[in-house]
């Protein structure tokens, strides 16, 4: 855990957010400006920077985590599909240094990106 790092502070309950999912090693919560309907973020408790930092042999949260998408997709209902993203580095437009995968769904998303 890092002191200042704001998804650390969530998953540490430091800072009051209503968690969609918690279970031994990660958390899932609203996005605070959500970007379509239905915009999740899943984080691990582990302090990870990015998608960049994740070490050989840290496939199980990374397995954990994109179950856990799986499921919140299902219990929100987007039957008719949704996207994942992981915004790595500065071009990838990544603004908090925590390892975090956005869920987004319940409207026909455009592509590519910008
Ligand atoms: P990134 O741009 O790093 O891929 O995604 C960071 C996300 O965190 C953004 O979508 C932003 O809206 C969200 N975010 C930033 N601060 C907070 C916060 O304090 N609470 C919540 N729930 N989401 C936040
Ligand atoms: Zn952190």
């Amino acid at each position: 855990m890092v002191p200042d790092c704001l998804f650390c502070k969530i998953a540490r309950g430091e800072i009051p957010t209503e968690l969609l999912l918690e279970t031994e090693n990660l958390v899932a919560f609203n996005d605070i400006n959500p970007e379509a309907p239905t915009h999740i973020l899943v984080v691990p408790k582990k302090h990870i920077p990015s998608l960049a930092h994740v070490e050989d042999g840290e496939q199980g949260i990374l397995g954990e985590i994109l179950l856990a998408l799986r499921d919140l997709a299902e219990k929100k209902g987007l039957k008719q599909g949704f996207r994942v993203v992981v915004n790595t580095g500065t071009h990838g437009g990544q603004s908090v240094g925590h390892l975090h995968f956005h869920l987004l769904g319940g409207r026909s998303l455009r592509w590519p990106p910008g």
